[in-house]
């Protein structure tokens, strides 16, 4: 195979990147043009391991070390869809992982708190989201089950949206504290393989939950999710 330099890459991965807007997400049910747009923008190669970059765009998750994994491009479109963002908003991101979420979450909100239970995902993490220029993200290292660290809280001390990137027994109840009210919170809540994809209406401290669909992630592994 003949290596592949600068632009010639950056062409062939632009390509590639088309194809997975029209078939996985404009081909299914991804409609926000605003998601849809941050989705041709976000370089998603840059955040899957050299070894794995010629098949960024396919249609599934790839692993990125630690047994963990970055997300399916459909996934993260349709999660980030339902999360119904917006450029004031403040939100709380569980699992860092690749980065990719946060990245894509950082172009369509105020500000993105990422947390993530590896400092090595963190830091590469961290890395990419730098070498792309995004500046609106802050990052812990730490067990996200406990929520986002009282004295670093923002100054409203509260989300509009969390969003959690693994799989959770049921909602940690110190997320809950953590967000508005009227605000949204979703994860992939179950024990098995699979879980259901949910997102919650908080409304005087009680949680109105609608299923999106089934989903498959890496358990979430902490004080009030999963044990090690
Ligand atoms: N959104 C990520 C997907 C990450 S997979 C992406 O697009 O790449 C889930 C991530 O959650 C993993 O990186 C895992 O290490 C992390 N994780 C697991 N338990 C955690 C916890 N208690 N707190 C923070 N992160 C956790």
């Amino acid at each position: 195979m003949i290596a592949m330099h600068g632009r010639d890459k950056e062409d062939r991965f632009a390509k590639v990147r088309a194809r997975m807007l029209k078939w996985h997400l404009e081909g299914r049910n991804i409609t926000d043009p605003r998601v849809l747009a941050v989705m041709a923008e976000v370089p998603r190669e840059e955040f899957v391991p050299q070894s794995y970059q010629s098949q960024a765009y396919a249609d599934g998750p790839l692993p990125i070390g630690r047994a963990q994994t970055i997300s399916q491009p459909y996934i993260v479109a349709l999660m980030t869809q339902e999360l119904r963002v917006n450029q004031d908003y403040e939100v709380l991101e569980i699992g860092t992982g690749s980065g990719y979420q946060t990245a894509v979450l950082s172009k369509l909100v105020k500000k993105v708190y990422t947390m993530e239970r590896f400092s090595v995902l963190s830091e590469s993490a961290q890395a990419v989201l730098n070498k792309l220029g995004i500046t609106n993200v802050e990052f812990y290292v730490g067990d996200g089950s406990c929520g986002w660290p009282e004295q670093r809280l923002p100054p409203l001390r509260r989300f509009d949206r969390i969003m959690i990137t693994a799989a959770v027994p049921a909602i940690p109840e110190p997320l809950v504290e953590q967000l508005v009210d009227d605000g949204f919170i979703m994860a992939p809540v179950g024990y098995g393989g699979i879980q259901e994809l949910v997102v919650c209406e908080k409304k005087k401290d009680k949680l109105f939950e609608r299923r999106i669909c089934g989903v498959r992630f890496v358990q979430l592994v902490g004080k009030y999710s999963f044990e090690e």
